[in-house]
């Protein structure tokens, strides 16, 4: 089959190395419009489940790719100076240039030709090819010229969130809630090689306006937030790599493919960096795509149908959990002056719906017990 691939992100890269894998006489070409060394952000997680789907799918890629993560047993909840850590809730990290690079070098060995620095901007130049996949990300002008085909939607979420870096490593994935006068700043901080970490800020757009964040330049900016997070960053400053403020989009699409076209990973679905799931889930459509051709053949067709057959169930969960855990962060303001500490660990960890008072105790007796203490309703099941 010729397969043509639009992306050189997670998704196009292990879908590629999944077929090629399997049927060595596959022609497939990745197109990247960034040069091999050029990429954006810092940092990105995986949860302990998300790695458990990795090695139950993959054992492979699995060994490779986890000697070079960073990995915590914890979470820490910080409601201004009080730390409440947060048991049974495992993460590992890798820098995303670092990932993209054992990728790179995984997917070449099999034999797989990355086109980098070239941009495919429409679907005619790969109009010779039996199957076109779109993993050009979130803004991928592939669903955009094709939104009726696709039954493309795009909310645009309303908190601001700006990810930068810093030279401060930190013990476990951290969360840290401050209150200021001009309202609550939620910093994402986690290490993810051992001299770095990623430190996502994210605020409502009431602060963000308060702030005066629009009219405010780079250095300013970094210096407001290096202000509020003074105690977290230990006098290490905040590093920008084309870091801006932006508004998260959710998007979703109806049909996931039309012709011989299917999209991929974050063209095909987006989910809120809060549940930490984005380069799991763009991986794992890489699998079903994978399998729904095992099962069906080169009949694109029937296996593009097949794929969103196998793909929506397990993925309408995640993204239904990734958008209730935005909402959450969208009310932060009101959480963090209402909530102790406790508390707001407590409904950290069951913000999604999907984890339950019993599930909070196996995982963390303390916190759990801490909290039935204060709300004794939650023991009774009343
Ligand atoms: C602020 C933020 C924080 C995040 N944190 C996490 C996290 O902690 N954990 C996590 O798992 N995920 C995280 N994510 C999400 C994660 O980065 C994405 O979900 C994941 O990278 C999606 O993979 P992808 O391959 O679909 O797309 P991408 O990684 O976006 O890759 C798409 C690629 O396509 C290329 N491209 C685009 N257009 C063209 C074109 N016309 N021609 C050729 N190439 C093109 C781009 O250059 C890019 O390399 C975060 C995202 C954001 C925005």
């Amino acid at each position: 089959m010729k397969i043509r691939i639009i992306g050189g992100g997670p998704a196009g890269l292990y879908f590629a190395a999944l077929m090629k894998r399997d049927t060595p006489s596959h022609d497939i070409v990745i197109y990247e419009r960034n040069q091999r060394d050029a990429t954006w952000g810092f940092g990105v997680v995986f949860s302990d489940r998300a790695l458990d789907f990795l090695r139950a799918d993959d054992d492979d890629l699995h060994r490779y790719l986890t000697p070079h993560m960073e990995t915590w047993p914890n979470l820490t909840l910080a409601h201004n100076d009080t730390q409440i850590p947060i048991a049974g809730n495992g993460f590992a990290a890798l820098g995303r240039l670092q990932m993209l690079e054992l990728m790179y070098a995984y997917v070449e060995k099999l034999g797989i030709r990355i086109e980098f620095e070239t941009e495919v901007a429409s679907l005619e130049q790969v109009k010779d090819a039996d199957l076109v996949v779109g993993a050009n990300g979130a803004f991928s002008w592939i669903r955009a010229e094709n939104e009726a085909k696709f039954g493309s939607s795009c909310e645009w979420r309303r908190n601001k969130f700006i990810w930068y870096g810093t030279s401060k490593v930190f013990d476990s994935l951290s969360l840290t809630f401050r209150e200021t006068d001009l309202g609550v700043f939620c910093a994402h901080h986690y290490r993810y090689s051992p001299t770095m970490s990623t430190f996502l800020v994210e605020v409502e757009e009431t602060t963000w306006k308060k702030a005066g964040f629009e009219s405010m330049n780079v250095e300013d900016t970094i210096a407001h937030c290096e202000t509020v997070f003074a105690k977290e960053l230990d006098g290490h400053p905040i590093v920008s790599n084309n870091s801006y403020w932006r508004n998260f989009p959710a998007i979703w699409n109806q049909n996931w493919s039309f012709a011989n076209v299917v999209l991929l990973g974050d063209a095909l679905r987006t989910a809120h960096f809060s549940i930490g799931s984005g380069t799991r889930l763009a991986m794992e459509d890489s699998v079903a795509l994978f399998k729904a051709f095992q099962e069906k053949g080169s009949d694109i067709k029937v296996a593009l149908a097949r794929f969103q057959e196998l793909r929506l169930p397990p993925m309408s969960k995640i993204w239904d959990a990734a958008n209730a855990s935005l909402r959450w962060y969208e009310h932060m303001d009101g959480l963090v002056k209402t909530l102790s500490p406790v508390e707001l660990a407590y409904s950290y960890m069951t913000r999604t719906g999907r984890v339950s008072h019993a599930e909070v105790k196996r995982r963390d007796p303390l916190l759990a017990d801490a909290y039935a203490a204060l709300h004794p309703e939650v023991a009774s099941g009343a």
